[in-house]
């Protein structure tokens, strides 16, 4: 890990928006991007030197360690992958791995501490602000003995302010978006404090503008001493998104983040301890269950609850995300997926819902009803959805029984249902998740993926369901 100054300054981005494929990379302001990016956020100390494709640089090498956090393949060299993940909006100090602490364990030496809210944000009540800081802080109290104290004179431990451009600490904010908000690493002084950029709009419960209560909670696990996650479920990873405040629950990650500094809570009753913290799904879990599978462009794309993993044909492993994060429109925990050539387009599936995306750009006029596709209204939830290429027929999963769609026709064909066993002999019950790759169909169920030749409808193999999510 990299040795980082001790006021160090952390800060909260906007979600990126992940935008087209780039165009091919390599040209002179890719590379000023490069350079830019990897100085700021991977301590990068060498002048303009030798381009990124040549010879063993410093940046070279720095680039690699860029490629390995995001699990982007090892290449050392300015792909338009790396590109495209430098590109998106980001903060701070990238980690080794999961949830990680300042460089020498910077941590309050007491476990009671003091905070005062020193201005307001004219974007809310200032009850609402003075609600919200506190549940903030609560969230950090209730899984270590950490207590806070709220003071209204004199100086506090955490202090609170809201302040636009320069501010008065010569790290000044960028107006709307951009950067949200920074905190500084427990220590005397400025250390612990936490400044909110009030070019935002911030909101009290609602999605509008950016929830500050979500912004607030981020930045006091800085402001106690933890730095940002690679784990793209925990509130401390350096991108911005939307969850619904009044059911947060702060995920495992932070929880085992923060007690490696300051321990349990010590007045949980053990009779009645808090519910399991929320954890990220691994692409490892040999129990692992898919929502929902499809292909995007030559891409592969992995369904679990609020994730997704992102399989593209140059990457060394898939790359996990929050849904939220590309799309916050589209509900998490889908059933089905699948990708349609004859309309270039990807649609997911939840309940009597269907989304649809161009690239990876949701498509106007979505949601519609699935009865639009003319699937019975006796039909409340598809299990997974296949794609056959050569047909040109989609195939509907609903419990044991499939339906046949013809994407041309753009009408269900007739002799359906029919159960799953008759167009695919060995599989009984209900398929989970189905696509196809390479001339191969894959079928789904629980934990375990079942390879069909599409020709001979034959079942060759059956795999794990991380077989082509490389763990
Ligand atoms: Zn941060
Ligand atoms: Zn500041």
């Amino acid at each position: 890990m990299k040795t980082l100054n001790l006021c160090i300054l952390v800060c909260l981005a906007i979600a990126a928006h992940c935008g087209p494929i780039l165009p091919p990379t390599g040209t002179q302001h890719d590379e000023e991007v490069a350079e830019t990016y990897l100085k700021r956020f991977y301590n990068l100390t060498e002048q303009r030197g030798p381009t990124f494709r040549r010879g063993v640089s410093q940046l070279s090498k720095t680039l690699s360690e860029m490629q390995k956090f995001f699990g982007l393949k090892v290449t050392g060299t300015l792909d338009s992958d790396t590109l495209q993940v430098m590109k998106k909006p980001r903060c701070g100090v990238p980690d080794v791995s999961q949830y990680s602490t300042f460089p020498g364990n910077l941590k309050w030496p007491t476990n009671k501490l003091t905070y005062r809210i020193e201005n307001y944000t004219p974007d809310m009540l200032m009850s609402e602000v003075d609600t919200v800081i506190e549940k903030a802080l609560q969230v950090w109290a209730r899984v270590t003995p950490l207590r806070f104290t709220r003071i209204y004179s004199g100086t506090a431990d955490i202090r609170i302010s809201f302040g636009s451009r320069e501010h008065g600490d010569y790290y000044p904010f960028d107006g709307p978006d951009g950067t949200l908000a920074h905190a500084f690493a427990p220590s005397t002084g400025i250390g612990g404090d936490a400044h909110f950029d009030d070019d935002e709009t911030f909101s009290f419960q609602s999605s509008n503008g950016y929830n500050l209560f979500l912004v607030a909670a981020h930045e006091f696990g800085h402001s106690m001493g933890l730095s940002h996650s690679s784990d793209p479920g925990a509130l401390m990873y350096p991108v911005y998104s939307y969850r619904d405040p009044n059911s947060f629950s702060l995920p495992q990650d932070d929880v085992k983040g923060i007690q490696s500094l300051y321990g349990p809570n010590p007045d949980v009753n053990p009779e009645d301890p808090d519910p399991e913290p929320p954890t990220t799904p691994d692409a490892c879990d040999p129990n692992l269950v898919l929502d929902a599978v499809t292909t995007l462009r030559g891409e592969k794309l992995f369904f679990k609850g609020r994730f997704f993993w992102r399989s593209y044909p140059q990457s060394y492993k898939a790359v996990q995300s929050l849904i939220k994060n590309f799309w916050p429109e589209v509900p998490d925990n889908l059933d089905a997926a699948y990708e349609s050539r004859e309309t270039d387009k990807v649609y997911l599936f939840k309940g009597r819902k269907v989304w649809a995306l161009s690239g990876y750009d949701l498509v106007r006029g979505y949601p519609k009803s699935i009865s639009s596709m003319g699937l019975p209204r006796t039909v409340k939830k598809i299990n997974a959805v296949l794609y056959e290429e050569h047909s040109g027929k989609t195939l509907f999963f609903v419990d044991k029984h499939y339906y046949s769609y013809d994407e041309g026709r753009q009408t269900m064909d007739k002799g359906f249902p029919k159960l799953v066993g008759e167009g695919f002999p060995g599989m009984r019950g209900k398929v989970t998740a189905a696509f196809q790759v390479r001339g191969f169909t894959y079928l789904f169920k629980g934990p375990y993926m079942f390879e069909y030749s599409y020709r001979s409808k034959r079942l060759y193999r059956v795999l794990g369901n991380n077989y082509f999510l490389r763990c």
